[in-house]
């Protein structure tokens, strides 16, 4: 029975019929695959843009290093010979490019000259060394030291004296445009390849799931083949029996407690194998418009309670019927028959004497919501999310009377959604159940 379970209640996922179970397996195999891809792709472009901004930056700062560095020398000859020194051949003259600028200081921090076109207003950062940032000026400054005779010149001992300044600043603007054009090239790349990634995934998605599909198909058929072979045999077995029980004189009295077990246990086994073959046959089938009808639901459900009046009078539960009527619903009579038999057989099933069971109709917009409501045993609310699974039953200890397989439910479901429609349940322990069914209006 398990094994069967395993089997048949695999794509029942509590609420979904298989067709559904399948797109939802599509779409989060889709998603996680993207998910993934994109993960690494932002990833490594994060790291494509942190070393290519290091770098740069890197970069950047040797660069202005070299510069003030190569202006050192020319500090002497501009604090003694002024501002036309600057212009003199230096070394730093043939570092220098159009988008930096030099600046000599003094030891105080007063600006001696100026060379270039872009200067930062920063006021200056008097330390060994330093680098700041305004706007898109990259600023450098290195302080200048000679080596100075100290007074104690006879231990030979040497003294740094600062002799001012040299900052050097640089426009940050083209490395920031090539981080933008860096920026866009790993945006669009990656929207590009995120699509042919989307690509791929759908056509993996659809390798990866067809032999999963096919294997499940094959497992129906196989479900329904069994089932409808079984059924054979076991109607074979039903007919002698009840030919063997319409001679009670012809069977020994020692016998025919066990037939009467044989009897019940081959009528278990036939409705089993007739459910089994039911819900293979329509697993995959969603609303064949071909030989149904449109009927009057109140019509069916007074059908339904009919049925059911005697049994509900020999437990002592009250059957009440609250119907609307002259709504149609487009459907398959015998099916929507089973669907709401299968509900109050459960609600009277599942009720005590005393107890009482209410079918009533309301219509929410374009659909009728049937409800089938008892004041029985109720079902505990951890629970309620298995309901409607294949072979699930509550704590058999609870109603261990009750005959059932436990496929009741997933029979109702599965018809309710071929209808179009579905099933919902509410319930609470000890104070009763309420299951609602909707359907699409014609
Ligand atoms: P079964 O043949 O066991 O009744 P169903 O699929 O119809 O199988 O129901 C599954 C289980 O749900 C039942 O075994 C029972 O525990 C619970 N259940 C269904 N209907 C009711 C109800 N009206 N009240 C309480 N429990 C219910």
């Amino acid at each position: 029975m398990t094994l069967l379970k395993q089997f048949t209640g695999w794509a029942t996922d509590s609420n979904r019929t298989p067709k559904q179970m399948f797109q939802r397996l599509r779409c989060r195999f889709l998603l996680t695959y993207l998910t993934v891809m994109a993960t690494v792709l932002g990833m490594s472009s994060i790291a494509v843009y942190v070393f290519f901004t290091r770098s740069h930056e890197q970069h950047l700062n040797n660069q202005l290093l070299t510069l003030a560095q190569a202006a050192v020398p020319s500090l002497n000859a501009v604090k003694t010979e002024g501002l036309q020194s600057v212009n003199q051949d230096l070394p730093w003259r043939e570092l220098f490019k159009r988008d930096q600028s030099l600046e000599w200081f003094d030891a105080n921090g007063k600006i001696l000259a100026r060379k270039g076109k872009i200067f930062s207003t920063l006021p200056l950062k008097r330390t060994n060394q330093n680098i700041q940032q305004q706007g898109q000026i990259r600023t450098l400054t290195i302080a200048v030291y000679s080596d100075s005779q100290s007074s104690v010149v006879a231990d030979s001992l040497q003294r740094l004296e600062l002799e001012g300044y040299i900052r050097a600043n640089e426009s940050t603007k083209e490395i920031e445009s090539a981080i933008a054009r860096l920026v866009i090239g790993l945006g669009v790349g990656n929207a590009i390849a995120l699509i042919f990634m989307a690509i791929g995934a759908v056509l993996l998605t659809q390798q990866t799931l067809e032999p999963i599909e096919k294997s499940f198909q094959r497992l129906k058929e196989f479900t329904a083949d069994a089932s409808h072979e079984l059924r054979n045999p076991l109607t074979a077995i039903s007919t002698a029996i009840e030919v063997m029980q319409s001679h009670p004189e012809r069977v020994h009295p020692s016998d025919a407690k066990k037939l009467v077990a044989i009897a019940s246990a081959a009528d278990q086994l036939v409705s089993l194998s007739e459910d089994l073959l039911f819900l293979a046959r329509t697993d995959a089938v969603v609303a064949p418009p071909a030989g149904w009808k449109y009927l009057y639901l109140n019509e069916i459900l007074y059908n339904v309670v009919e049925l059911f009046k005697p049994y509900a009078q020999e437990k002592g539960i009250v059957l009440k019927l609250q119907l609307i009527p002259s709504i149609l619903v487009n459907s398959e009579p015998a099916q929507l028959k089973r669907l709401f038999a299968n509900l109050v057989d459960n609600a009277l099933k599942y009720t005590i004497t005393g107890g009482s069971v209410i079918i009533s109709m309301v219509q929410q917009k374009r659909y009728v919501v049937v409800r089938v409501e008892d004041n029985g045993i109720g079902i505990a609310p951890e629970y309620l999310p298995f309901v409607f699974q294949r072979f699930w039953r509550a704590d058999k200890a609870r109603s261990p009377q009750t005959k059932g397989l436990g496929l009741g439910l997933a029979i109702a479901q599965t018809i309710a959604h071929q209808h179009g429609g579905k099933i919902t349940v509410s319930s609470t322990l000890s104070v009763g159940s309420c299951f609602q069914v909707y359907l699409p209006t014609a």
